[in-house]
């Protein structure tokens, strides 16, 4: 396989430490909110990477971590713990939000096919390994205390910088200016373990007082619990490159004299008009607002595996009513294929599975691999046709075996048979009587948007 490695700035081949076997940690959700369709998109990256190391024979460990303390509302360690902030808003502890979130988080993953990694490792769950990682960066001189916790010395780890390329860390940083906090010894040292103030529900004991971990401890301490000293791969959203990947290279790096992680790998956004999707925005789409317009989490899943994922995502609505109507097409050829009793040329199996491999493994281009399968499917269907396709499925995780079943949806044939009139008006080109029939089906409590080669009805 080759991958992006975001370290060397170049399309490397996979070499894993173990034989035959990949170590991959992926940065998980921080559970104070539901996920919207931004993180989905990060988490359908770690899931279509995880499918393509196994779909290459390798035996796979994969840990996500479920952040439930620790995480500030800014990333460089100013404000408060987001947990903390949804708790008094709420008027709930933060443990029953953290489950609540928890929860929602792997019910969400799930409806998504997005399979669970083997380990999901929750940071309140590993307070001891923290403390200890952290006394022992103090110990060797890579920590000191201030009057709000215990930071990490960045004048102590020389190649600080090297996944971004961010050399001038004074003046990039984001919130790292002197004055926010003046006991630090260089703008950008951040916040290894955070002495609680009494209102902060979440802490423990530490040699420095009550308090609690900061959010990038958490993950070079899981990842080194579960996946070894130095492991293979690390995934997370192009937003953590700057500031908590940088970080967790400092402290696992600092900690152990050699290299944690030979391969990171990022995701690029989702976007909304040009601009990150995120909940500070306001631009959020959660799964459940999707399916309320209509959009089944495979529609998204289509949607997303579309676009490289080293590419921005624009999300609009447009582009969800296209992926719908493809993904129902592919669907419906699937169909005709699983009954057919015909035979494709060999030929034309083979070059797609040879087509569809490389471009798996040509740095997970999953749009290139999709482009095969619908090359394929212009043959007449086929019974080995469909067998091609699902054995692509293990990569894709689309779904494509349940063809056959119901569509489940809870629009009446009335409608559905007017659509389907007006859809053959609107061929032979008669607006007037598809115009009619829009406002007969809207006059039903429906709406009917046209895409490309087909349209789709939704509920108002
Ligand atoms: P957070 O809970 O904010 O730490 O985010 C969880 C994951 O989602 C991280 O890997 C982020 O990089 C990623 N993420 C957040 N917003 C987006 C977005 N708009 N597009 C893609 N990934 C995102
Ligand atoms: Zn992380």
């Amino acid at each position: 396989m080759i991958v992006y490695n975001t370290l060397t700035r170049k399309k490397q081949e996979l070499k894993t430490v173990n034989d035959g076997e990949v170590r991959m940690y992926s940065c998980g959700p921080t559970v104070y909110s539901q996920a919207h369709m931004g993180n989905m998109r990060a988490y359908l990256f770690m899931d279509t990477l995880r499918r393509a190391v196994k779909f290459n024979g390798y035996k796979l460990l994969g840990v996500m971590n479920i952040t439930d303390v620790g995480h500030l509302t800014s990333d460089a360690d100013e404000g408060e713990d987001k947990m903390q902030t949804a708790a008094k808003k709420t008027g709930k502890s933060p443990w029953e939000i953290a489950e609540h979130f928890t929860e929602l988080f792997l019910k969400d993953t799930a409806r998504l096919n997005i399979e669970r990694p083997e380990i999901v490792a929750k940071a309140t769950e590993h307070i001891d390994d923290m403390l200890s990682f952290v006394e022992t960066l103090v110990d060797k001189g890579y920590g000191y205390e201030t009057s709000d916790g215990v930071y990490f010395d960045i004048s102590r780890f020389p190649s600080y910088g090297k996944l971004s390329g961010n050399t001038k860390l004074d003046e990039n940083i984001a919130g790292a200016r002197v004055d926010v906090n003046s006991e630090k010894r260089n703008p950008a040292d951040f916040a290894i373990w955070k002495k609680a103030p009494k209102e902060h529900i979440m802490q423990w004991d530490s040699p420095w007082g009550r308090s609690y971990p900061g959010w990038h401890i958490e993950c070079s301490t899981m990842a080194r619990k579960y996946l070894g000293d130095t492991f293979d791969i690390h995934t997370g959203g192009v937003d953590h490159i700057p500031i908590h990947h940088e970080n967790e290279i400092a402290q696992s790096e600092a900690l152990l004299d050699k290299q944690a992680v030979n391969y990171w790998m990022h995701v690029e956004f989702m976007q909304v008009d040009g601009r990150k999707m995120s909940k500070s925005l306001g631009n959020t789409y959660t799964l459940d607002q999707l399916e309320e317009k209509g959009y089944s989490p495979m529609d998204f899943r289509y949607f997303c595996l579309n676009t490289h994922y080293r590419k921005k995502l624009n999300f609009t609505f447009e582009g969800m009513d296209s992926a719908k109507t493809a993904y129902s097409r592919l669907l419906a050829l699937l169909r005709a294929c699983k009954t057919a009793d015909t035979k494709a040329d060999e030929s034309v199996i083979e070059n797609f599975r040879k087509e569809f491999t490389d471009a798996i493994n040509d740095d997970l281009n999953i749009p290139l691999g999709m482009g095969a399968v619908w090359t394929l499917l212009k043959n007449p269907p086929s019974k080995d046709i469909y067998d091609a396709v699902i054995w692509a499925d293990s990569v894709l995780g689309l779904s494509l075996d349940k063809c056959d079943e119901e569509v489940k949806e809870d629009i009446p044939s009335e409608v559905k048979e007017i659509a389907e009139r007006r859809w053959q008006a609107r061929l032979a080109k008669d607006w007037a009587t598809s115009d009619a029939l829009r406002t007969e089906i809207a006059s039903l409590g429906y709406s009917v948007k046209d895409a490309k080669d087909g349209y789709t009805l939704s509920k108002n």
